[in-house]
């Protein structure tokens, strides 16, 4: 879950201040990070943001001993100042040392100010306020220092201190030891919601492993291809399709990481195109994916192959003929489709799966709008009441073009209902806390359904 924003206002009076309206009396400014410090109202460890923070007692030490060059922390946290006096040392508390280190050696400048100590892809950041030119030798011994610390940084665990290593941990860089890293993991595996634990397994796993899981699971998306389809073709074509028993691991392969880029309705293209390519059993396939409403296949030929021009032109055939069909075949359902520019995406649909998009698409809009808002702030607002009523109309409309083959392939969508919203007194006449509870709530919930 991401950590809000919590401006430093409602820090202060989520922090155990008796009278939150106390604060705005009596300290008519903000304190500044050493009143912070004092009050142990920084250095939890994890910021409000869900930043590091250095700890209270290591925070401290730094300012008492270098009160020159960590002098912002008597500067008010305004928004105009700078980072420093808002956010302190942004760091994990295993680089203390490195930081105490780094500061004894920058103390030599007294003109040296710190506007921003941070962690930024896993090394440690510093920047100067702006101070007098120092002389050459002061510039050079700081900047020695600086790269010095920056080189400790990638190696020092920041949560303990320990060797670490930086890398790539869930989509951030950091640097933690083993040990660290594993107990971080833990503590993110129980905080994360149980679909992107699944996502995050599934992203583990060969495309194999994953079409199993997936079509053990039930869960299915209206734009990929099925489990089911996909399990069919790894079946019936094996060598080609080799890469997904492949660790999702080497970046040369996109299919052990992506498997099969398509939508189901391009199922039966794909299967006919995969037949006359596995005649080539030195052959297979590194990518399938849609791009620009058409299908692409990029595949690889073993080395030690002998080479066989006729082959290769037939291959290549047997592509061009598929991806001039797919540009025909709606990529959702497989019926007769146009390829054309939607929602800024080049696509190939029939007219109901267009509307499906719609629907969609009309859906997230809702969504997006109603984001937290308060059942009194929508019933205020007649602009945002007329701009539901009008998406709800349009998705009265798409719903009631849907026949019944794209409606038996969605199941768990009340139709009747969504069909009924095309009646404009119908929507007209629904109250500011029928709207709000069919935006708020059921709009998302399609909008995710469909997506
Ligand atoms: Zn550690
Ligand atoms: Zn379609």
């Amino acid at each position: 879950m991401a950590a809000k924003q919590v401006p430093r206002q409602k820090k202060l009076r989520s922090a155990g201040l008796s009278n939150p309206n106390a604060i705005k009396l009596d300290i008519p400014t903000p304190p500044t990070l050493r009143e912070c410090l004092a009050r142990g109202l920084f250095g939890s460890g994890i910021s409000p943001h869900g930043h590091r923070e250095m700890t209270v007692a290591h925070s401290k030490q730094l300012i008492e001993r270098y009160p020159s060059l960590y002098r912002l922390a008597d500067a008010s946290p305004v928004p105009s100042s700078p980072p420093f006096a808002r956010e302190g040392f942004a760091c994990g508390d295993g680089w203390f040392e490195i930081v105490d280190r780094l500061s004894t050696k920058l103390s030599v400048d007294p003109n040296l100010v710190v506007g921003q100590l941070k962690e930024k892809l896993g090394l440690l950041r510093v920047y100067f306020e702006l101070s007098p030119l120092p002389s050459n030798e002061i510039e050079e011994a700081t900047d020695a220092a600086l790269a010095e610390a920056v080189a400790e940084s990638r190696i020092t665990c920041e949560r303990c201190g320990k060797h670490g290593e930086n890398a790539q941990r869930e989509g951030h860089w950091s640097v933690k030891c083993d040990a660290c890293a594993a107990e971080e993991a833990r503590r993110k595996k129980v905080l994360l919601p149980p679909w992107m634990r699944r996502l995050l397994a599934l992203r583990e796993k060969t495309v194999f492993e994953r079409s199993k899981l997936l079509a053990a699971s039930g869960e299915r998306s209206r734009l990929d291809l099925s489990p089911e389809h996909a399990l069919a073709l790894l079946e019936k074509y094996p060598v080609l399709y080799r890469e997904a028993w492949a660790a999702p691991t080497n970046p040369a392969s996109r299919f052990a990481c992506g498997g099969f880029e398509i939508s189901d309705g391009w199922f039966g293209i794909v299967d006919r195109l995969s037949a006359r390519l596995a005649k080539d059993s030195a052959l297979h396939i590194v990518q399938i994916k849609e791009k620009y409403g058409r299908l692409k296949v990029y595949f690889e030929i073993d080395e030690n192959a002998p080479p066989d021009p006729r082959l290769d032109a037939e291959m290549e055939a047997a592509i061009d003929e598929a991806a001039d069909e797919s540009e025909r075949t709606c990529e959702v359902c497989g019926e007769p489709g146009t390829s054309e520019e939607r929602h800024r995406w080049v696509s190939v649909r029939c007219g109901p799966c267009d509307q499906i998009d719609e629907i969609s698409a009309a859906c997230e809009r809702i969504a997006e709008r109603m984001k937290d808002m308060a059942l009194a702030t929508f019933t205020a607002s007649g602009n945002i009441q007329d701009a539901v009523r009008l998406a709800l109309v349009n998705i009265g409309h798409a719903a009631a073009g849907q026949p019944p083959k794209s409606r038996e392939r969605l199941p768990g969508i009340d139709w009747q209902r969504l069909e009924r919203l095309k009646e404009t007194q119908a929507v007209m006449g629904m109250n500011a806390d029928e709207l709000w509870r069919f935006a708020g709530k059921e709009a998302p919930k399609l909008g995710r359904k469909l997506r």
